[in-house]
């Protein structure tokens, strides 16, 4: 059976996160674990915690991943932000162990003026000093690369692994990666592209895909979800990688948008269908 599951709100109690993923026939997904945009502690007590891991274990809902905060920033030369960053993906890893999630998904972020290598180096340097829990892994998710924002390429996700200590996996998303000028439009460039990260980074640590349509062309670094099959990438596309070997097995968890009466009920069961041909 496919994993496929949305990102859920966490709004009014952690656990609502599995009641919403249910709602949609999801049976993996996502949450923040406290408003993405500010710098915030996840504030969540034991008794929240009981039911989101009961929730999630009566639904047979899983893996669930935590979206880090989008203001850390791994790759920053500036002190000041790389201990806000550390310490923000403390407490989100530490989240995870008491909700029982597997994952904490990251992006790097932006090296602003370190240069690619000095920015993949303090990401190394900011992971290492990790606590990380057991049961806990750090997904570095691939970006759609705009500005001096790293994990656009293969390469740079790749190079992390390799300086850090840390046993970090992947979460690759198609709409960065396709902004990335990965194309995933047709099921030729679907198996280029997959061959590609099998070759850089393997498929052994694709933890995890955000499955997400682009509303921009291969190539734009505009990062815009657009619902599945809908967007740039295309039915086409998102059938070929959604029965490609190497994904079929991967959780997919989507981003997609609700807007044109569409929400992610919609989007999963759109999934679905383009599995099931
Ligand atoms: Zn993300
Ligand atoms: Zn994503």
């Amino acid at each position: 059976m496919v994993r496929v599951g949305a990102h859920t709100s966490i709004a009014g109690g952690v656990y609502n996160a599995v009641e919403e993923q249910v709602e949609y026939s999801g049976n993996c997904g996502q949450i923040f674990s406290h408003s993405p945009q500010v710098w915030q502690d996840p504030n969540i007590d034991d008794d929240e915690a009981e039911q989101f891991r009961d929730l999630t274990a009566d639904h047979g809902v899983g893996p669930w991943v935590i979206h880090s905060s989008y203001l850390v920033n791994l790759c920053t030369p500036k002190d000041d932000l790389r201990e806000k960053s550390l310490d923000s993906m403390q407490k989100e890893v530490d989240a995870a162990a008491k909700l029982g999630i597997e994952y904490v998904n990251v992006h790097l972020g932006a090296h602003t003026g370190a240069g690619v290598d000095g920015g993949l180096d303090n990401a190394a340097s900011v992971l290492d000093d990790l606590d990380i829990p057991e049961g806990v892994t750090v997904l570095v998710e691939s970006d759609a690369g705009s500005g001096t924002k790293l994990g656009g390429q293969f390469e740079h996700l790749a190079t992390v692994r390799e300086r850090t200590d840390q046993d970090i996996e992947f979460c690759l998303d198609t709409a960065h990666m396709f902004a990335a000028g990965y194309d995933l439009s047709t099921p030729e460039a679907v198996d280029e592209t997959l061959a590609e990260f099998d070759e850089v980074v393997g498929f052994d640590d694709l933890a995890c895909v955000h499955l997400n349509d682009s509303k921009h062309e291969c190539g734009t670094n505009k990062d815009e979800h657009a619902h599945i099959g809908e967007g740039h990438i295309g039915e086409d596309g998102m059938r070929a990688f959604v029965n490609h070997d190497a994904i079929r097995d991967v959780p997919l968890v989507l981003e997609t948008p609700t807007e044109d009466g569409r929400s992610f009920a919609w989007n999963i069961e759109r999934v679905k269908e383009l599995r099931s041909e």
